[in-house]
């Protein structure tokens, strides 16, 4: 058997993060992981997906932008193979440089699926090994509805092992994935439809975020079917997949993607052989330290259900190892104020209270809010001008700014410095101290009136 005082299930960002911040502490860990390195962000998540939207922001360059810019610009042609070779070797380059720093702070890599035997021992391909504390940063995968024929579509893994850009395709969904990958396919010339249940995707964001998507969508995005709630998939003879819909709507499709959600990975754990307690919906329940119900298991990441983004993974797994092997006994994630970014066309960045949150925490009276809408300037000079929103939500007598909120071009690139501000607990007043960057559609943070 063998013996480690940490090891963690999962080589994805939680586990690979955890790991080598306890081994710079000299705790002897392990990774056991059954694909590949990396985990969801790295091979079938953010990496890919951030280059698939690249070579969507290109595409708009070239025949949104480019021909008021006085580019000659033919039909959208793309040399899919080509990208797909690109990318995949990015993405190789990523899952590879684990391996150095694995070999620098000797962390040992256990390659296959771990299933518990009890609260301190798992089992991988028949070796049991033993650690002090475990690590459950197994991840979560995609949903697909309980509806017929849902096994015909794809969904967001099966989306990047694709060899061609399909002619037409469906995206039933209404959050990240359903808006990111609608938005990629669109933008490199497919035929794209996306369907939502109620009136609007991203229904849980800011309304100023969901205003400027929906105008972005009507004017010059996917073909939007709302109240949709999908029925059945049937194959036709030539391939081709109908989409039905339950109020009697139906539509053939190439491809269909479910982006509906993801439910935590734990089926090959075994962990009813722990006394680890799962929520209803499946996640690993842990408190704010990232404690299991045992003592000694803990976890990290998307398998907890809490803001599954990959920094969060991360920042988690290394404050519990400053906690467990470097004395610092309360240090634990905050997890107040975390900015994300959706990566649509345009992209939109998030971060705090929306303003009805604010409303409802620190009632309206407390409330002030701040907006801005303008052309960004690069669609400005085009046919194909495009409005960047944005909003500031400020709470209490000093206008302490607990909500910042945009969409439109750049937004991706802002936000980051300004969670920090945030963070720091900035007030309106800091915000308007601050000198603006001109001409950029950032300086609208600090100069809203
Ligand atoms: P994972 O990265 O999923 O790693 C879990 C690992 O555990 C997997 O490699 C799995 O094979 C392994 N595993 C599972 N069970 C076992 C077992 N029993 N034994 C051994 N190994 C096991 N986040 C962002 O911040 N920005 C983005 O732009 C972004 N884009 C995304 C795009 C897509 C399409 C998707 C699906 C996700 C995206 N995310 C993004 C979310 C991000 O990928 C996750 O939050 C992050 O990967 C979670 O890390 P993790 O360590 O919890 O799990
Ligand atoms: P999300 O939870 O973001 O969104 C799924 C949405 O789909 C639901 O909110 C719901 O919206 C809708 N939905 C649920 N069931 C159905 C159904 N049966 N039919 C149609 N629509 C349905 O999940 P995703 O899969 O998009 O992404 C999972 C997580 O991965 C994200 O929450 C995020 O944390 C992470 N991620 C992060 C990214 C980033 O940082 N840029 C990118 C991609 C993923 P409604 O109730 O309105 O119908």
């Amino acid at each position: 058997m063998r013996e480690y005082d940490f090891i963690a299930i999962g080589g994805g960002s939680g586990g690979i993060a955890t790991m080598n911040r306890a081994s710079e502490y000299g705790a002897r860990t392990a990774v056991i992981e059954g694909k590949l390195l990396g985990g969801t962000c790295v091979n079938i998540g953010c990496v890919p997906k951030k280059i698939m939207w690249y070579a969507s922001q290109v595409s708009e360059a070239i025949h949104k932008y480019g021909p008021d810019y006085g580019f000659e610009v033919g039909a959208h042609k793309i040399d899919f193979p080509t990208l797909l070779k690109n990318r995949d070797a990015y993405v190789e380059r990523s899952r590879n440089s684990y391996q150095a720093g694995f070999e620098r702070r000797n962390v040992d890599v256990i390659e296959g699926f771990a299933k518990f035997v009890d609260n301190n021992t798992v089992e991988v391909n028949g070796e049991l090994i033993r650690a002090k504390h475990i690590l459950i940063a197994t991840g979560a995968k995609p949903i697909r509805p309980r509806i017929p024929g849902a096994k015909l579509g794809d969904v967001s893994d099966t989306f990047f092992e694709w060899t061609e850009l399909p002619g037409k395709v469906a995206v039933v969904g209404a959050g990240y994935i359903a808006i990111e990958l609608a938005g990629v396919l669109h933008n490199l010339g497919v035929d794209t439809h996306l369907y939502v249940r109620y009136d609007t995707p991203l229904r849980k964001y800011d309304d100023i975020i969901i205003e400027g998507l929906m105008q972005e969508i009507e004017k010059d995005g996917p073909t939007l079917h709302t109240h949709a709630v999908s029925k059945s998939v049937e194959k036709n003879e030539d391939g081709t997949l109908t989409l039905h819909l339950e109020d009697g709507r139906s539509e053939v499709f190439d491809k269909i993607i479910w982006a509906i959600g993801r439910t935590a990975n734990i089926d090959v754990l075994n962990i009813e052989a722990t006394d680890v307690k799962v929520s209803d919906k499946k996640f690993i329940i842990v408190d704010e330290y990232e404690n299991s119900s045992v003592e000694g298991i803990y976890a990290v990441g998307d398998v907890t259900g809490k803001n599954m983004l990959t920094p969060v993974a991360i920042a988690a797994g290394r404050r519990l190892s400053e906690r467990l092997f470097n004395n610092k006994p309360t240090e634990k994630l905050n997890y107040d104020n975390i900015p994300t970014v959706i990566f649509s066309h345009p992209p939109i960045g998030s971060i705090g209270l929306s303003e009805k949150d604010a409303v409802a925490k620190f009632g309206a009276d407390e409330v002030k809010v701040y907006k801005s809408t303008f052309a960004s300037m690069y669609t400005a000079v085009t046919a194909h001008r495009q409005l960047v929103k944005m909003k500031l939500v400020c709470a209490g007598e000093n206008e302490q700014v607990v909500g910042l909120h945009g969409i439109g071009y750049g937004v991706d690139e802002m936000i980051q410095g300004f969670a920090v501000a945030i963070k720091m607990g900035a007030t309106k007043a800091d915000f308007d101290n601050t000198v603006a960057i001109h001409p950029t559609g950032a300086e609208e943070f600090v100069t809203m009136r």
